[in-house]
Formats: structure tokens, sequence, C-alpha cells
């Protein structure tokens, strides 16, 4: 069964929420031992210690490669040999086992490493000169599971490095408090969210907290197709919406949160996942009827996205457009996609339709 991991919060202050119905609690300390185990629920509190925080590494991104060769040959063009000294090639990305054989999303980036986010900005001016898009700032350093917190659950408190809580009984959920929804947009605001499957507490190198999400994808699924759209349209709609969602998973996960520990965020940044308050049983029931479909074409899977303006089509790489794209098939390239955004709701509706038939292949 493929599992994903959903970054819910992080680099917060202080976590809080409330276990409901039984977990099993297991509470790691940096002597590389499980303090405590014990089935247990009630309120949670995980507070950041200040103490020193390891200095972190950033780097620039030069770019994204499907292969390492690529992204080697992209490194040797930066012409100043000290910058080419602090190059290296990263691997970002994640292999999935799957019932048609193995998925593979990894890309490989050529990267600059630097101590400080000043420098990285002060050195991205220089890079400019040989390239001048698609240089990114990205952070290095990742959560290491060294740095202690401390940690409350019911009356039971503790100093930890990591926390896994997982339910002990089938219908056991978690609230968090404080979730944030929409960041950096002008929607964004914080609610209490609830969901289902295990939560992991950890610091991170920043001296804050994070809060992730394990659970099996098809559960993922059924969770961000109700949190993405309206419940009372016609079910191919949920079942294409199922399509784009686990493509968009077995596409990038690992790859835009490669530093923050987890494979995805709950948020508009990656999909909205909002807890089982967005779950229906008319958005639940087609989906699984639907039998794990998703959007492939070999070797990766496609890197498609939802349009957010109509809620309908996809952008996708240029090169699948060219190879498998057409109308019919409900493959469109960012120009289709523009002009349709302002077509009429059967043409949107027939596309869902003709996505959720024919572009699904089986898992
Ligand atoms: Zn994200």
């Amino acid at each position: 069964m493929l599992s994903v991991s959903i970054g819910l919060l992080w680099n917060e202050p202080d976590i809080r929420g409330t276990l409901t119905g039984r977990f099993h609690a297991q509470c790691f300390t940096d002597c590389n031992r499980w303090l405590d185990q014990q089935t247990i629920s009630g309120d949670l509190l995980a507070r950041a210690n200040n103490t020193s925080q390891p200095s972190l590494e950033w780097a620039i991104r030069l770019g994204e490669c499907l292969t390492q060769q690529s992204a080697e040959q992209l490194l040797n063009k930066v012409a100043s040999a000290d910058l080419l000294a602090r190059g290296e090639i990263l691997e970002a990305g994640k292999k999935w086992e799957t019932k048609l054989g193995l998925l593979d999303n990894r890309v490989w980036w050529p990267v600059i490493k630097l101590e400080s986010r000043d420098d990285a900005t002060q050195v991205m001016k220089a890079l400019r000169e040989f390239q001048a898009i698609g240089l990114t700032i990205i952070r290095l350093t990742r959560p290491e599971m060294k740095t202690r917190f401390e940690f409350s659950l019911s009356d039971f408190s503790t100093t930890v490095v990591r926390v896994k809580l997982t339910p002990a009984d089938a219908d056991a959920t978690f609230t968090l408090q404080h979730v944030p929804i929409g960041r950096g947009f002008h929607w964004e605001r914080r609610e209490a969210l609830t969901y289902r499957g295990e939560l992991e507490l950890f610091a991170t190198p920043d001296g804050g907290l994070s809060a992730a999400n394990h659970l099996p994808l098809e559960q993922y699924v059924e969770t961000t197709v109700g949190s993405e759209m309206r419940h009372d349209l016609p079910a191919a709609f949920s079942q294409a919406q199922a399509v784009a969602a686990r493509s968009t998973v077995l596409a990038t996960a690992n790859r835009h949160h490669y530093s923050d520990g987890f494979d995805l965020c709950h948020d508009d940044h990656c999909q909205c996942y909002q807890g089982i308050v967005r779950e229906a049983e008319a958005v639940i029931e087609p989906i699984r009827r639907q039998a794990e479909g998703a959007a492939l074409h070999q070797p990766p899977p496609l890197t498609r996205r939802r349009c957010a303006l109509c809620e309908v089509l996809w952008r996708c790489e240029r090169s699948v457009c060219r190879s498998v794209g057409r109308r019919g098939a409900g493959v469109f390239c960012s120009k289709t996609v523009r002009r349709f955004c302002c077509s009429g709701f059967e043409q949107r509706a027939h596309c869902r339709r003709v996505l959720a038939q024919s572009a699904a292949r089986i898992l």
C-alpha cells in the first residue's frame, strides 16, 4: 500500500491539539531509545526549546534536471572557479513501488552551496550573468531529529526529539489547533482541523516545531478531493480530481519540501488537504469505484496541476502535451488552459469526464 507524509504545521513555536480515541504514543529521546509507550488520548502540547540552533546551510539551485549528467553539464557552465568549487549535485524526489512497477519522480539539482541566505542573495546577482532565469535560493539543512523539545500529553510530560502518535482504534482522529490555510494568499487564516492517520512531531532546523501526518495515499486522496472541490458536482468530477491529486503526489513528493521532512504540504502550495470535515460520501464513493487511477506517462508520472480558475483543466509538461496531448485525452498545455478558462460549464464538465475515463491508468 502506498503511503504519504503531509506537513500540517512547520516551524511553529508550539503545537496544540487533541487526540480523540486511543493512540499509541512513542516518544524518542536523544539517547536513541523510545522513552515511553502507552495507549492514550487527551490534549497534547509541544513547545520548542530556546536552545542554540545548528547553523543553516543554504544554496542557489541552478535548475532542475531529469538526469544527473545534465545537472553536471549545467553546473559546469558556471564560469567562476571559486563558485564552481562550491558546486554539488543533489537528488530530490522519490521512487514508488506500484502494481505498474517502479514509478520514479527523481530529479537532479545542480547547486552552489553557501553559508547564509545573505550570501546566497549576493551570489545570485553574479550568477544571473550566466543564467537569467531558473535560479532559486533553497535551504539545505534538513531536520535531524536531534533537537529537544517539551512534550505533554494528558497528564504525561517529557523532553523528546521526536513523537509518533499512531491510532490504536480504526476511528481514532487527532485535531490540531491554528493550522494555517492559504499561506501567502489573501484568504489566509488559521483553523482547528481534524485528521486520520499517524501524527509525527519533530523540531525544525530553524528552531521551531513541525507536525506531519502519515497515512495511506488513498485515504489522503479522499480528503484532498473533498478539500479541493464542492461535494454536489457529478461523480466524474470527483474521479477526475482524484486522478489529478494522485498524480500530483506521485510526481512531486519530496521535491517541493526537500528540507522540511515531509512529502507534500497540506496547503494550496501543494494540494489542499483540510481534514475529515471536508470529506463527503458523495465524493468518496465514486473515487473508490474508480480503482486508484492515476495519469501516468512513462517513465515519470505527469507533473499535472489543477487550474485554480476553473477547477477543471490541468497544466502539464509541454513535452507530454506533444506526445499524448489532444483535447479528447484531457491533456492540455497551459496556453490551452488559459483559453478554456473562459469556456462554458458544459465544456469543462466534458473535460473532467474524459480525463476520468481515458487518461487514468490503474496503479
Ligand atoms: Zn507545499
